[in-house]
């Protein structure tokens, strides 16, 4: 997949600057940061003049990357394509294109163990390792580091990457009480001798809120100028490390944790939207108490692998609002799309039962836990069939069609839904509403010791109806699966319209000193 969207790019450079070969492949290194740049140096020495003569000829990405053998075919699998076939077909085309070779292209190399390219290996297996904050001195999880795992994810540390307090609330100093909890809410009030946390928290329960979910809980997201050759520069791709860092999610925007408004890296004109920041709003003492563990792939049965780093503990800490959606991976795991290859009910069900044990072991006494229903992936195909895919504007000959039927070839990210076939997209659908109805039956039935258990419904259906933009706008472009920011603005907006009608007793009511904590404390440190 990598190779085909890199190739099209170089072969877009080479047609809209006037590029050869050679040229197309410097630039595309030099819009590369750090050890991107590194890596991709190092490919263009490893592939040399079988890259450069390919692209030099006029086959389609499809076929340069079979013929340098960076893509294949599985036995009894066809060869898969995203532009349209060759006449004389794919086996044909790339038997042409590897006879034209002055030089053949040598045998998958095994890639990380390149010089140029360990490096970014490194990386991103520190990102893949676990779940928790990289820079994390004191070991208590949390960061005052915004990626690998640190603030975007999980309400900042109020120390610094060193461990050492802010000024102003070091603990060391007897006469204050030194703001332990991070709400930016600290010290002691000079009139009544009462600290400013009992005074203006302390009638509060202080839910915090606590994801738990898949790539669409972390908000995954490609920003579509990436792939546009005639858009992507140097300073569009400038953060590519701390993305990738973050995982490719954006979990500070995300509907359940979000906290910014998106004006950074990328502006995305809508105003700060999540249940955090709804929660928050009534109640400033919740200020940073959030915790996005969500993660890329996660489904019933791998949820507990985001939730063994879950900093919260019963008598020490305040209840929580957790928030239970794996929308879609246990359909998504199907790698043919049948039914057969997805999380039975059964199985799901109980998955579900021992991770809600499990949390009965580790959230604070009086919580609250609400189980969100699964994705409709029907609205995929619905909402992307006839447009464009953002890397075949510039030449109109990459349509959603093409890029899904790629994907149910290549079998990966969700063949049950990123499809063509309506029947088996809505087969997928049904069963994803069976696990729906497995998880409202467990919420009716529910009886644990520390929280209760609440229901809803996907928010999706609900997000489309209210949406007025063009509707392909909900879906992220590049991956054509994730909702995008605005669909995820909206599930904020739908589900918190639901807690409030259906169960408003989960909730702080609105605390009365949060114009005097505003007043004392400003923005509380920021984010
Ligand atoms: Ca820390
Ligand atoms: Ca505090």
């Amino acid at each position: 997949m990598g190779c085909t969207i890199a190739i099209t790019l170089l072969k877009q450079f080479m047609q809209v600057y006037d590029f050869t070969p050679v040229e197309s492949i410097d630039y595309f290194c030099s819009l590369l940061p750090d050890i991107f740049n590194e890596a991709c140096e190092t490919v263009k020495g490893v592939l040399d003049v079988a890259l450069f003569e390919l692209l030099n000829s006029t086959n389609n990405a499809d076929v340069i990357c079979h013929t340098l053998r960076l893509c294949y075919q599985d036995e009894g699998q066809p060869y898969c394509h995203l532009f349209a076939e060759p006449p004389e077909g794919m086996a044909k085309a790339i038997r042409l294109a590897t006879a034209e070779l002055s030089v053949k292209p040598k045998d998958d190399p095994i890639i990380c163990e390149i010089d140029g390219i360990r490096d970014l290996c490194e990386y991103l297996d520190l990102i893949d390792r676990d779940k928790t904050a990289k820079y994390d001195s004191d070991g208590d999880y949390y960061s005052s580091v915004a990626n690998l795992r640190g603030y975007d994810w999980r309400g900042k540390d109020c120390s610094d990457e060193n461990g050492n307090a802010y000024p102003g609330r070091l603990p060391d100093n007897s006469d204050i009480d030194y703001d332990s909890n991070c709400n930016g809410i600290y010290g002691v009030n000079p009139d009544s001798g009462i600290p400013y946390e009992d005074e203006l928290c302390g009638d509060f329960t202080n839910y915090g809120i606590i994801m738990i979910g898949d790539s669409i809980g972390a908000h995954f997201h490609i920003p579509p100028d990436w792939v546009r050759a005639d858009v992507v520069s140097a300073d569009l791709l400038k953060n590519l490390t701390f993305i990738a860092g973050n995982e490719l999610d954006w979990p500070q925007m995300s509907f359940s944790t979000g906290f910014i408004n998106g004006t950074w890296p990328v502006v995305v004109n809508s105003t700060t939207n999540s249940l955090y920041w709804r929660m928050r709003d009534r109640n400033l003492c919740i200020h940073r108490d959030y915790q996005n563990l969500a993660f890329n792939g996660a489904r019933s049965a791998t949820a507990h692998e985001g939730s063994v780093n879950m900093t919260r503990d019963d008598g020490k800490d305040r209840p929580a609002i957790l928030v239970y959606a794996e929308f879609g991976n246990d359909i998504c795991r199907s790698d043919t799309g049948s039914v057969d290859e997805m999380t039975p009910v059964d199985e799901f069900t109980s998955e579900v039962l021992e991770y809600l044990d499990y949390l009965d072991t580790r959230l604070p006494q009086n919580s609250h836990v609400i189980l969100v229903g699964l994705i409709n992936g029907t609205y995929l195909y619905t909402l992307m069939h006839g447009h464009l895919h953002p890397l075949g504007e510039l030449n109109q000959d990459i349509d959603y069609d093409a890029w899904y039927n790629w994907y149910s070839c290549l079998q990966i990210v969700c063949p049950a839904w990123t499809n063509t076939n309506r029947t088996e997209q809505d087969l997928a659908t049904e069963h994803a509403m069976e696990l729906s109805a497995a998880l409202k039956q467990i919420a009716e039935t529910a009886d644990y010791n520390r929280f209760d258990v609440h229901y809803l419904d996907t928010p999706i259906d609900e997000a489309i109806a209210l949406w007025t933009g063009d509707p392909s706008d909900l879906i992220e472009h590049v991956d054509g699966l994730h909702p995008s920011k605005y669909a995820q603005d909206l599930f904020a907006q739908v589900l918190w319209e639901h807690i409030v009608d259906e169960f408003p007793e989960i909730l702080d009511p609105i605390n009365p000193n949060n114009d005097k904590i505003r007043e004392i404390f400003g923005d509380q440190g920021g984010n």
